[in-house]
């Protein structure tokens, strides 16, 4: 259903406000914070709505310990709030405000946010992307308190303790084989048997000495008591349910790109990832894209935000040339 912008909602008449920019940036995460700074140095006073998850994924994340120049670490609200303040020191104007309904017919772009409108002369969209949950009862109680969506943020917290892992595809398997680094045992909960991972992860996890697999099975509950320190398990095929002990569950069941907003105006792939070409180019001229909802690969803060400087580097030339 599609949202209406609140002063509709709530029955006010008083006319909408729009406000035109050169450079509208969807999103505040390492791509969209990242993209304002270098559009802000390029004097096009970018305005970036923040969404509803402001700093996005990396915002929920505790330490990052692999954003090059910080060799203490950093953590993730921290680093949100400094590609915020370095955005704002060259002009960029981050509005927590949502969009929710765009028209990328034609130039300007209008995007409509609950607060006002937008005429947008180049648009830059970093929406993110949201890991799919399970859905299951614990599963947000414990999340940050042993359920987590992400194996390089959270694995250090799991040293010599024992953890599950859901899901049959590669990121399932990445993610499990780099956990081995630090839990003691890496156990694969997949609802089939057989993975969906390309071959050699599969190898390579069948081989490690710390990974085992059970198959044909679901997680039906997670369980703690302040942390998690069961799950309960399914066989999908006899029924048969087993409480397992573990330190933590990591779930890799994919994920779904923000992009609800723009299907039906810009290309897509079959994962419903916004496809754009190296120059983060999207099918429509002066909208571009960048970091997780055009990359289902990396997932990377430093690339998300490499992709950030790109996006903006080609909207600054494409102002430049279409003014
Ligand atoms: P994915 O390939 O869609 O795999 C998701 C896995 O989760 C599948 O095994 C699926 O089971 C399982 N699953 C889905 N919903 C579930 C549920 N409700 N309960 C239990 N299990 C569920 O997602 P991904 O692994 O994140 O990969 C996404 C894309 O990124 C892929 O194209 C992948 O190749 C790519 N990627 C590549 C690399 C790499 O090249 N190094 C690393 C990571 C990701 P079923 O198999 O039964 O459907």
């Amino acid at each position: 259903m599609e949202a209406k912008p609140l002063s509709q909602a709530s029955g006010e008449n008083k006319p909408r406000e729009t406000e035109h920019v050169k450079n509208l940036v969807l999103g505040s995460g390492p791509a969209g914070l990242s993209a304002a700074l270098y559009t802000a140095r390029a004097q096009l006073e970018p305005v970036v709505l923040a969404g509803g998850e402001y700093g996005g994924q990396v915002s929920l994340t505790h330490i990052v310990e692999n954003y090059p120049g910080f060799p203490e670490g950093v953590g993730g609200p921290e680093l949100t709030e400094l590609f915020k303040k370095q955005a704002e020191c060259f002009g960029a104007r981050v509005v927590f405000d949502t969009a929710v309904k765009v028209d990328l017919s034609k130039r300007p772009f209008k995007i409509e946010a609950y607060e006002k409108d937008y005429l947008a002369d180049s648009l830059i969209i970093a929406t993110g992307a949201t890991p799919r949950h399970l859905e299951i009862p614990g599963e947000t109680e414990f999340t940050g308190r042993g359920v987590s969506y992400c194996g390089t943020c959270d694995g250090f917290f799991f040293k010599d303790k024992d953890v599950v892992v859901v899901g049959g595809g590669d990121s399932a398997l990445e993610e499990g084989i780099f956990l081995t680094r630090f839990a003691n045992k890496v156990t694969v909960v997949h609802r089939r048997d057989e993975l969906r991972a390309s071959a050699i992860l599969q190898q390579r996890a069948f081989e490690h000495p710390k990974m085992s697999f059970i198959w044909d099975t679901v997680v039906n509950h997670v369980n703690g008591n302040g942390a998690v320190d069961k799950v309960e398990l399914e066989n999908l095929k006899t029924k048969a349910k087993q409480d397992f002990k573990t330190d933590g569950i990591f779930i890799f069941i994919g994920h779904t790109p923000n992009t609800q907003l723009f299907v039906g105006q810009l290309d897509m792939d079959a994962g419903g990832y916004i496809t754009a070409n190296r120059n983060m180019e999207t099918n429509v001229p002066g909208v571009f894209t960048a970091g997780e909802v055009s990359d289902p690969h990396f997932r990377q803060v430093i690339t998300s935000a490499g992709m950030g400087a790109a996006a903006a580097i080609q909207a600054t030339r494409f102002l430049e040339n279409n003014s």
